[in-house]
């Protein structure tokens, strides 16, 4: 029996035999230099080589499922990374300068953006490598003579593969595959985005995988904790068997009431509602439960694409939006780029500190034509009646009441226009940093509702960057001084008789939504995938037990003390609840605050 360790990208276990669709290659990559009189000839094969996966994406676009049509997106980006000269330019030179061959000229021009990429902050955009990698490795795959063919698979087996690209997605007989696991990939990687569209078990980042597993291997894919058993014995395969049964169990309970409202034992109403990015997400927020979207992240139809969305196409996507989730109420947030939101139409802006700089609403008002014609779509869609309307970011009344008289200006244009739309609809704000929190009670004399973005309240309170790893073991979200400014958001918004939700990561954290409950929050809104054990969370508890807890929380003065003491009480009051969560609580590191 041997354990390889990996990244879990997907929840669950599964039990199999092994299959490979794809292998790292069959050996080293040639490296050679050419005569001059080859170097034509070899630019021509690199172009043909190009412009063979270019067909291929194209096609696998066409023929995508369905269910996976997220995928098509990431087939747009390896488009994208396809076309950009960053690639294929820089590999021509280099076959070019110094006469060497396709391969190796397309491995050194990955080399030079591995370097770029390293210095990015975001992981997630540090991640994107793993695609250009990705697409590097298929135009090379082509290079030598090999075609997107895949091989047959005869009965549900672990799927293995170096990568699994999207345009892989298109031939997957996804009915087969019970888990996957990849050579290649990250945290953010595709694969884990695939396997949780599929709902299987999914590891990534396993570099062994090539030398130590065969087609036909027994092998135990662990996605809990990130791990591939081979040969497992008899008693593991018993342990990984009974933890399969009770995963699956949990899952299905869990799922089971999803649909049921988020209520306490005693009666307290919570709503649970999801955050999205995308249209496509739609149908995962129904299938589990959500009551309405608490956030829609409008700034992903910003990015990746080469113009500005127009005020027809924003229209048709809000008006969509809502139109499919309706009665339940949608809420759009208007356009938070910036920072680690990069949107490549509005210009790299040169920044010491991005996320102290020109962000969210900040950057609206430095261009009010995009920021009008967001406000227009907006508007124009809410003759739906059920949308909701909210600022990012807002640092006090100045930039309410400019945000509200941009609303009011577009209502005026549209007025005149003889266009229709949502007299009445509710204007909110995201509660995100410390100086609104300060003034909450004045800032909810000027809106409808409040909804509290904890990822970037944490980020500005403790002075951490969201994004910065290397003090990532600091961002706390029950620093007492986090959850202080919390209740009194939430306080402020009852006093003024708002609603006020609450919309960040901590939402969906199981150790955190019971302190919020006994604040008696109006809303939470999370990822749509953990909804149903949040809402399973909520209706196994009591406001009474919420509310000593929350006492408790509120009376601890140090973030160590209060995380041992949540860890504690909630352990003991959902013992079954909790084996398979990992919480925004658990860090490498306890600071010392
Ligand atoms: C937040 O800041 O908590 C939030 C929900 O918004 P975002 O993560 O998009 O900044
Ligand atoms: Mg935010």
């Amino acid at each position: 029996m041997a354990t390889l360790k990996g990244i879990p990208v997907s929840a669950g276990i599964s039990i199999g035999r092994a299959f490979f669709l794809n292998r790292s290659g069959a050996g080293p990559l040639p490296r050679q230099t050419l005569p001059e009189a080859l170097v034509g000839p070899e630019l021509a094969r690199l172009d043909r080589a190009f412009e063979q996966f270019g067909l291929e994406i194209e096609q696998a676009r066409e023929r995508i499922p369905a269910e996976l049509r997220e995928h098509a997106l990431i087939l747009d980006s390896h488009m994208m990374i396809l076309k950009d000269p960053k690639l294929s330019g820089v590999a021509k030179r280099y076959v070019q300068s110094l006469g060497i061959n396709a391969e190796w000229a397309l491995d050194k021009a990955v080399a030079d953006l591995e370097k770029a990429f390293e210095a990015l902050d975001d992981p997630y955009f540090r991640d994107r490598i793993q695609d250009v990698r990705t697409v590097a490795g298929r135009v090379q795959a082509r290079l030598a003579g090999q075609t997107a063919e895949t091989r047959a698979i005869e009965s549900r087996v672990v799927l293995m593969a170096h990568d699994v690209s999207p345009a892989d997605t298109a031939s997957l007989q996804t009915d087969k595959i019970m888990a996957l696991v990849t050579v290649q990939g990250g945290k953010t990687s595709h694969t884990g985005i695939l396997a949780r569209t599929l709902g299987i078990p999914a590891v990534v980042g396993v570099t062994q995988l090539e030398r130590e597993v065969r087609d036909g291997d027994l092998v135990v894919v662990d996605g809990l904790r990130g791990v591939v058993v081979l040969s497992p014995s008899e008693d593991e395969l018993a342990r990984l068997s009974d933890l399969k049964y009770q995963f699956e169990a949990y899952q299905a309970g869990i799922m089971r009431g999803c649909h049921l409202p988020g209520e306490t034992i005693d009666g307290y109403r919570l709503k649970v509602k999801a955050n999205i990015e995308m249209l496509d997400e739609v149908p995962t927020v129904v299938t589990n439960g959500g009551e309405g979207i608490g956030l829609y992240r409008t700034e992903y139809s910003y990015m990746n694409r080469a113009k500005l969305p127009t005020e027809d196409e924003l229209y048709q996507e809000y008006l969509d939006l809502a139109t499919i989730m309706s009665p339940r109420r949608v809420t759009l947030r208007t356009l938070d780029a910036g920072a680690d939101k990069f949107v490549s139409t509005l210009g790299a802006l040169d920044e010491r500190n991005p996320a102290l700089g020109l962000r969210a609403i900040r950057l609206c008002m430095h261009h009010p034509d995009i920021f009008k014609t967001q406000l227009r779509a907006i508007l124009r869609a809410s003759v739906a009646g059920n949308i909701s309307v909210m600022f990012p970011m807002i640092s006090g009344l100045r930039e309410i009441r400019q945000a509200k008289a941009m609303l009011a200006e577009a209502r005026a244009e549209l007025r005149q226009e003889g266009q229709r739309f949502d007299t009445e609809l509710p204007v909110g704000i995201m509660m995100e940093l410390p100086s609104a929190v300060m003034i909450a009670e004045v800032l909810a004399r000027e809106v409808d509702f409040f909804s509290i973005g904890t990822n970037d309240l944490i980020q500005y309170s403790l002075g951490i960057d969201r994004t910065n790893r290397y003090v990532s073991h600091m961002y706390q979200p029950l620093h007492p001084a986090v959850v202080r400014s919390i209740k009194h958001v939430v306080d402020a918004a009852h006093q003024a008789g708002i609603e006020v939700s609450l919309c960040g990561e901590m939402a969906s954290d199981p150790f955190c939504v019971p302190i919020l409950m006994g604040m008696q929050i109006d809303c939470i809104s999370l990822t749509p995938q953990a909804i149903p054990g949040i809402k399973r969370i909520i209706r196994q508890a009591t406001m009474d037990d919420c509310k000593i807890l929350l006492k408790l929380v509120l009376e601890s003065p140090s973030v160590t003390r209060t995380n041992a003491l949540v860890q504690e009480t909630i352990f003991r009051q959902f013992p079954d609840e909790l084996m398979f969560y990992s919480s925004l609580l658990d860090r490498e590191e306890t600071p010392t605050h």
